[in-house]
């Protein structure tokens, strides 16, 4: 197969993928999940849009030709920004209705919950594609035996990474059912920026046994990982940072860095989120007045960056960078 059929390949397999069918997140539910939003359309995203749309990080096609840049910003339409088949009609409107339907109360361990689980729920699904990609390819007779051996980790990072992330959900639906858990959620109010992050993230801390560790370990299936959830976004006229860390599988860098954000300045949480969307998190919009003021000099050279380090997990990556100097 002549390198631009491959990639043809890889593309329309991937998408089948993503585009496919998945159940309902939601514990016991059996139903087809609908198109959910990480980020709510209402309160977040219509305040930060123009024209209905924001401004999204995002991959580009395989057959970009630039090397040098993987990656852009991109404009979306508010119905499409971070959307995937989470959860089916009926758990999408019932469960969220507590974060979407009335002011956010930040003092309520369930709103913390809730977004911490939705982020959780938009991996595992993402991690599902993955694994689903991978596992196709593997049994593909199209493809070389070369070719399948580099889609081999995929597969089992995936599985990995769904077990992992499977343990956290479930402790998320006690809580949201309103049984306590061992999870701790804490918050910082702080001047408003127009940039929303969700995610799950994994650091890999040498000081701590119980962090991600390198596929090569690959005994570790059974084993659960540190895993912290990061939460921020602009809410009516400041900005909100969240972290949700379970205490059985702490993680320092994440309480670490909110202590730091917590006591600091402005100009400080600036660079904290600058380094947080530089080298941890692929998952983020900001509005469209904020991309122009920060300007395309500052936003490639933060692609660049991603690009660099996107496979890099260490808890001391230090850039000279920041997104928000004009600011
Ligand atoms: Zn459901």
């Amino acid at each position: 197969m002549d390198e631009k059929k491959l990639l043809h390949e890889l593309e329309k397999i991937m998408k089948k993928h993503r585009n496919g069918k998945y159940k309902c997140s939601f514990a016991g539910c059996d139903e087809y999940s609908i198109k959910s939003h990480v980020f709510q359309k209402n309160g977040i995203l219509k305040n930060i849009a123009e024209k209905q749309h924001v401004s999204q990080f995002a991959s580009k096609s395989l057959f970009n030709n630039d090397e040098s840049s993987r990656f852009e910003i991109r404009k979306v339409g508010i119905n499409d920004v971070y959307t995937f088949p989470g959860f089916c009609k009926k758990h999408d409107s019932e469960i969220f209705s507590f974060i979407e339907d009335k002011e956010i109360d930040f003092s309520n361990r369930k709103t913390h919950a809730l977004f911490a689980y939705r982020a959780i729920c938009q991996e595992i699904y993402r991690k599902r594609a993955s694994l689903n990609f991978a596992s196709e390819i593997l049994i593909s007779p199209d493809f070389s035996h070369e070719f399948k051996l580099l889609f081999a980790d995929l597969c089992m990072g995936s599985q990995h990474g769904i077990k992992n992330l499977e343990f956290f959900k479930g402790q998320l639906e006690k809580e949201i059912d309103g049984n306590p858990t061992h999870f701790t959620f804490d918050f910082v109010e702080f001047d408003k920026i127009d940039v929303c992050i969700s995610a799950p993230l994994n650091i890999y801390d040498q000081q701590n046994p119980l962090t991600y560790t390198h596929d090569d370990n690959l005994n570790i299936l059974n084993e659960i990982y540190v895993t912290s959830i990061v939460n921020t976004f602009p809410y009516n006229d400041k900005s909100y940072y969240l972290i949700a860390t379970n205490k059985d599988y702490e993680c320092k860098w994440t309480l670490e860095k909110f202590q730091l954000f917590k006591s600091n300045d402005q100009k400080f949480r600036l660079k904290v989120i600058s380094d947080l969307l530089s080298t941890r998190f692929e998952f983020w919009c900001i509005s469209p007045k904020l991309q122009r003021k920060l300007g395309s000099q500052k936003i490639s050279e933060l692609c660049k960056i991603w690009q660099s380090e996107v496979l890099n997990f260490d808890d001391n990556i230090d850039v000279d960078f920041n997104l928000f100097e004009s600011c």
